[in-house]
């Protein structure tokens, strides 16, 4: 009976070790973090900081993969598909949230196709424009959007975007559907708007405190409740008169559905590490945003975010009855 009980333990044991093994020494090799936008955009400038400090902390380099496209939905599929041994990881923002309900068939099941690492961050977003854009403030600019509602071009990045989100609240707000022009990732937009292609784009502080700061693009407001210390003169929209107009873009940081738990663990401490680093915080606040509290970067409470997310916005999405697909 002992040896019959002791070969079922060892046998049990040879089950498990594999999969222990490999979580224990973790990680052996370097790790893809997908970005689903092009490079040079807010996501991508969040998870390069994130993934430096990360990678310092693991002992292991982390490359970052642009997938854009589809409002950020491609990438995600890609990463939902990927072996779930914690060396492909999904940085995504409020999009995993909105996407759920703007596209009817997604690739994979929102809520069941990811392992939660933990919530990385939270940043305001900012309704900017083309340099030579007339109007001088945002009574003004909603004046003018109203008047040549047929030619005023607003980036975005695809259904789903954030910026899509935020230029839709916009449109919504002020009553006028506007011609809108899809990105792979607001990184691409902004060399538009630079270069005077585009019109409006309502995008993360991430990606234009360093443009609104240089005089190279034109800022209307930030879409916060108070001003930010970094943009001072940058009235809230709330200010310029868009009551209750207020939009905060979380960040969270995901790995497939199946990922062990000890490697999921391992990430959150390590996101943890990262976000507590002097020079990320440094530069987050040059951009205008901060990192989650420790408390926050935990699968939990990603898992609660992304679960009251998609509650908080299906009811909206749907009564504007405005779908992907
Ligand atoms: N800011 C983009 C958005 O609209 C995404 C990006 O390019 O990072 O969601």
């Amino acid at each position: 009976m002992r040896s019959l009980l002791a070969s079922l333990a060892a046998a049990a044991a040879m089950l498990v070790a594999p999969g222990l093994a490999g979580a224990q020494s973790y990680p052996e090799r370097d790790i893809t973090i997908v970005v689903p936008f092009s490079a040079g955009g807010p996501t991508d400038t969040v998870t390069r900081l994130v993934a430096e400090a990360m990678s310092k902390d693991l002992g292991r380099q982390i490359i970052v993969e642009n997938v854009g496209g589809a409002g950020g939905t491609l990438g995600a599929g890609r990463v939902a598909d990927a072996e779930p041994d914690g060396y492909t990881l999904l940085l995504h923002h409020i999009g995993m949230a909105t996407s759920a309900t703007l596209y009817r068939s997604l690739p994979y099941d929102t809520l069941d196709a990811f392992e939660y690492v933990g919530l990385v961050t939270e940043v305001p977003m900012t309704i900017v424009a083309r340099k030579d854009l007339e109007p001088a403030d945002l009574a003004g600019l909603i004046e003018y959007a109203k008047a040549n509602a047929d030619t005023v071009t607003v980036a975005n990045a695809g259904i789903g975007a954030a910026s899509h989100l935020c230029g839709m609240l916009f449109m919504s707000a002020i009553e006028t559907p506007l011609v809108t022009v899809p990105y792979q990732g607001t990184g691409p937009a902004m060399q538009d708007l630079l270069g005077g292609q585009v019109d409006i784009m309502c995008d993360q502080t991430t990606n234009t405190t360093k443009q609104i700061q240089g005089g190279t693009i034109k800022a209307y407001a930030v879409t916060s409740a108070e001003r930010l210390d970094v943009l001072p003169d940058i009235p809230t929209a709330i200010e310029g008169g868009l009551a209750d107009f207020q939009v905060g873009i979380w960040h969270g940081l995901y790995a497939p559905k199946g990922t062990p738990a000890e490697i999921v663990e391992r990430l959150s401490q390590s996101l943890q590490v990262a976000l507590a680093n002097e020079n990320v915080a440094a530069r987050f606040a040059e951009l205008g945003t901060t990192p989650s509290p420790k408390e926050d970067a935990t699968p939990a409470a990603l898992k609660a975010k992304l679960e009251g997310e998609i509650a908080r916005w299906k009811p909206v999405i749907d009564a504007a009855g405005q779908y992907a697909d």
